[in-house]
């Protein structure tokens, strides 16, 4: 049983904008779901109309199988936390996270167990009679979390709720938000437009653009098997390496590098048979492929392709190395073992099982046979 539905939900503002089309998903208790997409992707709109803070203009949402359009934000058993946090300045953390049970007019010292409970599984018990302004960006991200959980509910909403940290406390609170929805087991919906969080929480993630759901799956699943272009250029850092080509017979021909043909590989049948006349886009990670050694016996299995060293970026383990393939410009990663100069000519080596084809008008990756 789907704990959320979603249904054909759509969402069309008074001013007239879609910023939602035909999002259908089926959510499980206990999943970390999360939304993921560029500015203005409608990621934040799906979560509010889940919230009920923002209206639902068409379609059907569920939850635990009861339909919840109408209901109001209080009673459809949902905790949303905030970019902003949303603490109340005057209050301590303590009340601050005892706030919604008080409203509730639950009993003092059932408050209190739940209060240091809580406190207890975010680390906040030397933090409970301070303000939040005396809190650190990190602490104060986890008072928000507690208020959510300390109500007990079964769906947790949150909203860039890591986006006012600095990138030091986002990986840590990254972690704990995680070892938190362990323990915790709610159901979650998390957005974000940052890739790297999408990947490292997510059970699901679900990829969004112009109000259009790309694809959803699992972070595995989005980086080796991404539906379209737009998510093989999302998920992955430094982003997918994109060449324009078409195809020419037994080729394929990289456009504005006149010289570069490569010819389909056994694995690559039905991309050829499909595609015949048509442009496409040719794809590979920047760390799937790397420089070769020319001294050295060549690399079988994958196209060798010659490159000029535009700018290397050393990153302490790695090394990124930008080059040009005619016009194009791609990136490899290297070792800090081979740093290319700035003008050298090299080549690369991209292993066939690392190359994707994109129909870019049409919107999909061509699939690949079987090795
Ligand atoms: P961000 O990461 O920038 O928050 P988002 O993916 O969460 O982006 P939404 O906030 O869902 O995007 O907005 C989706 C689209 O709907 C945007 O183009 C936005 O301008 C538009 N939009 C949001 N709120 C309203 C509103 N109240 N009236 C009209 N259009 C709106």
């Amino acid at each position: 049983m789907a704990q959320l539905k979603l249904k054909d939900i759509n969402k069309v503002y008074d001013n007239g904008f879609h910023a939602v089309y035909d999002f259908n998903m089926d959510i499980k208790q206990g999943e970390f779901i999360v939304f993921v997409g560029p500015s203005g992707c409608g990621k934040s709109t799906t979560l509010r109309m889940i919230a009920g803070l923002e209206d639902i203009t068409e379609g059907e949402l569920y939850i635990k199988e009861e339909l919840v359009n109408q209901k109001s934000p209080r009673d459809r058993g949902v905790a949303m936390v905030f970019q902003t946090y949303a603490l109340y300045p005057n209050m301590t953390v303590y009340e601050n996270m005892a706030f919604g049970l008080t409203l509730k007019g639950l009993n003092e010292d059932i408050i209190e167990a739940r209060v240091k409970k809580t406190a207890k599984i975010l680390g906040l018990c030397d933090y409970l009679e301070r303000l939040p302004r005396e809190l650190s960006g990190g602490q104060r991200q986890r008072v928000a979390v507690g208020r959510a959980i300390i109500r007990k509910v079964e769906v947790f909403l949150m909203d860039e709720p890591l986006s006012n940290l600095d990138a030091k406390q986002r990986v840590t609170m990254r972690s704990e938000l995680i070892q938190i929805h362990r323990r915790v087991g709610a159901t979650t919906i998390y957005v974000t437009h940052d890739q790297t969080e999408a990947m490292t929480m997510a059970d699901r993630i679900v990829i969004m653009k112009d109000g259009y759901v790309q694809q959803i799956g699992k972070p595995y699943d989005l980086y080796f098997n991404p539906a379209n272009q737009f998510v093989a250029g999302f998920i992955g850092e430094p982003p997918m390496n994109f060449i324009e080509c078409f195809n020419k017979g037994d080729n394929i021909v990289f456009k504005d590098a006149s010289d570069v043909s490569l010819n389909y590989a056994n694995s690559f049948a039905e991309v050829k048979n499909k595609s015949q006349g048509k442009d496409l886009i040719f794809g590979f990670r920047p760390e799937n492929a790397h420089l070769i050694d020319i001294s050295k016996p060549m690399p079988e299995n994958g196209y060798i392709v010659d490159v000029d060293v535009e700018l290397t970026e050393m990153l302490g383990d790695t090394v990124n190395v930008y080059l040009n393939i005619g016009e194009h410009k791609v990136i490899v990663k290297s070792t800090i073992y081979d740093i290319p100069n700035i003008g050298d000519k090299r080549k690369i080596f991209i292993p066939y099982e690392g190359v994707y084809f994109f129909d870019e008008a049409e919107g999909f990756t061509y699939p690949r046979e079987a090795k």
